[in-house]
């Protein structure tokens, strides 16, 4: 199952705690100040529109994606685990646009492990909130460094932003990647270079 069909199953408007009606007042007083009539039939349900489209990119707010980590199972596998290329969508803070990328999410376990679709849910979850690359980053090692016990973690995560692909400087096509490293991963050269090497291996 893809992170996206995954994510629009779970996602239902009436169950969001997101201010709906505010939303579309906001919008509705956007559209008036750049210069537009909200009341012309092509524009009457965009307040609507963006309102539900927002609840579901911010959904994340009102999610706690610890519970994914929750479950775990005994094991001496103690080499790392990668789930590599989890595609997603979050929100930049600065300017409410999408950055779209992948992010590849790798552990060494000390005793237990996770189900490895648990690490796609916790990119998908973390995704739907505004914030910055850098910190989306940081949070997902975090999450899984608390949650399973580990010997190390590793998260790299590779995007584009549509804040700087369509607006600003507008260079599409540029990726920014980031990554954080928890345990071994950041004190052992040898576990460093083994998840980079298979971050940036065959596909
Ligand atoms: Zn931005």
């Amino acid at each position: 199952m893809s992170s996206d069909s995954q994510h629009n199953k779970n996602f239902r408007i009436d169950d969001s705690p997101v201010d709906v009606d505010a939303i579309k007042q906001a919008v509705r007083t956007i559209l008036t100040a750049v210069g537009e009539d909200p009341d012309r039939p092509g524009l009457l349900e965009t307040p609507r529109r963006v309102a539900h489209m927002y609840a579901e990119m911010f959904s994340g707010l009102h999610l706690n994606p610890e519970r994914h980590l929750e479950v775990t199972f005994p094991e001496t596998y103690d080499e790392m685990v990668l789930v590599r290329d989890i595609r997603f969508t979050s929100m930049c803070e600065h300017h409410l646009l999408p950055f779209t990328g992948v992010a590849h999410v790798a552990y060494i376990p000390d005793g237990k492990v996770t189900g490895l679709s648990k690490l796609a849910r916790v990119v998908e979850e973390v995704s739907r909130r505004p914030q910055v690359q850098e910190r989306m980053t940081q949070t997902i090692a975090d999450l899984v460094d608390q949650r399973l016990n580990t010997a190390g973690v590793g998260c790299v995560i590779s995007a584009e932003h549509s804040c700087m692909s369509i607006r600003g400087i507008r260079k599409a096509g540029s990726t920014t990647v980031t990554s954080a490293l928890r345990g071994i991963f950041k004190t052992d050269h040898a576990t460093r270079t083994e998840f980079m090497s298979l971050v940036n291996g065959q596909r």
